[in-house]
């Protein structure tokens, strides 16, 4: 069912879809989550940090205020004075409509980029704290439609692109068509190498630029019809339980097969989800190492292993949110584009307090957070274009269509390359 504001899933009536979110919302207030929503000063810095809030200048996309149901639920029902509060109505009860209504700034006006993070003087994790509230969202049945649709063909057929049936197929022919041989479903293999969605339709030069470098490197590398796509849409979307079975497909095809690593693709909630959030399916340490791709391209190239010729010109760089900023790879890249000969000139905001594209934590696929994405979109390009570059880089596969629509939109030329596929192209003998 959707309205103009709002979609909803499922058959729950409205009592049950409130019940549903605060039991969630509850569960989530462990030490960590109480901590910080009882420490906001309200000082406002989170809002000059949000790209929503900057392109936008409304106050309802202020990060704190994105998670007012979910502080007044701690209040409410989990804070020392909880049962004061209730007694003495110091808090108002979050209704089912505050729940509709925040849909929006909980799923279209949050990227779970972090920016806001960094900036808060009190160490509040708003963006871990989003992510928390989408898992209530998702037990409500409050998730925008594009993403809910996205979340059941993942529960069915393991990867939002395709069924794992149809891997070979697919890997088949990108192998034609980019003429490099990818293993698939191989028994035994040292590295178990995973995908994004867009690699299995409109971008697979990524996954054959892939295959051409773990070939060159003659590693024992192989694809798996049982865990190939990496861009886990649970972590997205708050579906916990999906999450965590996208995860372990990914962990336990690659024991299976005897592998000892785990390579992501250029996806930067990917990252998030297997290298940050793995373990904690676990309840142990990975039996895998979970690399990603720019981390290994890093590594093979500082090895001498992998070798480039230099390009000899200026360049530009976004760092993806999940891979910089929540995953501390700043430096990776940088040494890549530096071994393809790159003179970097770096954004105004770039590392760790550089700006989201826009479109992480799923809003690029959420169509109807299209006209925000936009206005964030005019931001980079203005950033962008402000280095005079020659080229513009990125690792992200979500954050390269992030780009690739804005300037379609926008009528901007500038191409939004891989950095994955210039060290592919510019392979040295
Ligand atoms: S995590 Fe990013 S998108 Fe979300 S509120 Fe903070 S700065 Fe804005
Ligand atoms: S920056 Fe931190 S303390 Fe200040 S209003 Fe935002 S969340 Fe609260």
């Amino acid at each position: 069912m959707s309205s103009a504001n709002f979609d909803q899933q499922g058959t729950q009536s409205d009592g049950e879809r409130l019940q549903a979110a605060m039991q969630s919302f509850v569960s989530e207030f462990g030490v960590t989550a109480a901590l910080h929503l009882e420490s906001c000063v309200h000082c406002g810095l989170c809002a000059s940090a949000c790209h929503f809030h900057v392109t936008t200048g409304d106050p309802r996309y202020t990060p704190i205020h994105k998670l007012e149901p979910f502080r007044r639920a701690y209040w409410r029902e989990a804070s020392p004075l909880a049962p004061l509060i209730r007694k003495l109505g110091l808090v108002k009860a979050p209704e089912l409509a505050d729940l509709q209504n925040w849909q929006e700034l909980i799923y279209d006006a949050c990227t779970m980029c972090g920016r806001c993070t960094i900036a808060c003087p009190m160490g509040i994790d708003i963006a871990e704290l989003i992510k928390e509230a989408r898992h209530g969202m998702f037990k409500a049945g409050l998730v925008p439609e594009r993403l809910a649709l996205m979340d059941r063909a993942a529960r069915q057929w393991g990867s939002t692109a395709t069924p794992g049936e149809d891997l070979p197929d697919i890997l088949a022919d990108a192998a034609r068509e980019h003429g490099v041989a990818i293993p698939c479903d191989l028994p035994s293999a040292d590295i178990l190498v995973t995908a994004a969605p867009a690699e299995l339709g409109e971008h697979t030069k990524a996954l054959a630029d892939a295959a051409k470098i773990l070939n060159r490197l003659g590693l024992r590398w192989t694809m798996h019809s049982e865990g190939f796509d990496a861009s886990n849409i649970g972590f997205n979307n708050g579906d916990l339980e999906l999450q965590e079975r996208l995860t372990r497909s990914l962990v336990d095809t690659a024991v299976k097969i005897g592998a000892n690593t785990v390579l992501l693709p250029e996806c930067g909630h990917a990252y998030g989800a297997a290298r940050w959030e793995a373990a904690k399916w676990y309840g142990q340490a990975l039996p895998v190492r979970i690399l990603h791709m720019t981390e290994f391209l890093d590594e093979q190239l500082a090895a001498g292993k992998l070798r480039v010729k230099k390009i000899g010109a200026t360049a530009t760089f976004h760092d993806p949110c999940q891979i910089v900023r929540r995953g501390g790879l700043e430096a990776a890249a940088r040494r890549v584009l530096a071994a393809l000969g790159f003179e970097l000139i770096e954004l105004q905001d770039h590392g760790v307090t550089g700006y989201c594209c826009g479109g992480g934590g799923g809003v690029v696929s959420n169509l109807r957070a299209a006209p925000l994405r936009q206005k964030v979109f005019a931001l980079k390009q203005q950033q962008i274009d402000a280095t005079g570059a020659q080229h513009f880089v990125t690792s992200c596969g979500q954050c390269r269509i992030t780009f690739e629509q804005g300037a379609k939109k926008a009528g901007w030329t500038k191409p939004t390359e891989s950095l994955l596929e210039l060290v592919a192209d510019q392979l040295a003998d």
